[in-house]
């Protein structure tokens, strides 16, 4: 079963931690190989990266990383501090330049490499986790589902990674067992 990549949590911090996804019950990784990743990397707008296996090693300990924070997070348990050390080791090989825009100069983050997209990936999720937006964040509501995502919307309702993947499944089995109990 083939599955594309989801940019669906409003950060690329829990983009990349919903790469890995569950698939009729069976956990899949969508970043199993370096092709994988370079796939991956051009979806989430870094242009063309090789993802190297050295890439592939480091952005799956970052996932795992990201994962253990937001598990802490949605409890509102504390970050341990070997998580927060390498969070911030990732992220602060981040590059930035003061770039020329028409509205002024513009601090821009650098992606130019692999190491530097990851770095970036890293740092947004920092700037997450410091934000006042880290209280939107939300595990989709279907228990078969291992997604997160940030709430963005103006009234906090939203329960469903997606419509199309949980949010219309659980609407349809709520109207099968009202068709079967009439
Ligand atoms: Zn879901």
């Amino acid at each position: 079963v083939g599955m594309d990549f989801l940019f669906i949590a409003n950060n690329l911090g829990i983009d990349l931690l919903n790469t890995e996804v569950m698939l009729q019950g069976v956990p899949v990784d969508l970043l199993g190989t370096a092709e994988n990743l370079a796939g991956w990397f051009k979806a989430a707008g870094f242009g063309s990266l090789r993802g190297s296996s050295e890439s592939l090693a480091r952005i799956h300990r970052l996932r795992s990383t990201i994962r253990r924070c937001c598990d802490k997070l949605i409890e509102s348990t504390p970050l341990t501090q070997a998580d927060l050390d390498s969070l911030n080791e990732v992220s602060n090989k981040t590059r930035f330049a003061l770039l020329e825009s028409a509205d002024g100069y513009v601090l821009t983050p650098q992606a130019t490499d692999e190491l530097e997209a990851i770095a970036l990936i890293a740092r947004r999720t920092c700037e997450l986790i410091a934000s006042p937006q880290i209280k939107s964040l939300r595990k989709c509501a279907s228990d078969k589902c291992v997604l997160y995502f940030v709430d963005v919307s103006k009234n906090q309702h939203r329960q469903w990674c997606s419509m199309e993947l949980c949010g219309n499944r659980q609407k349809s089995s709520k109207h099968y067992r009202k068709v079967k109990s009439t």
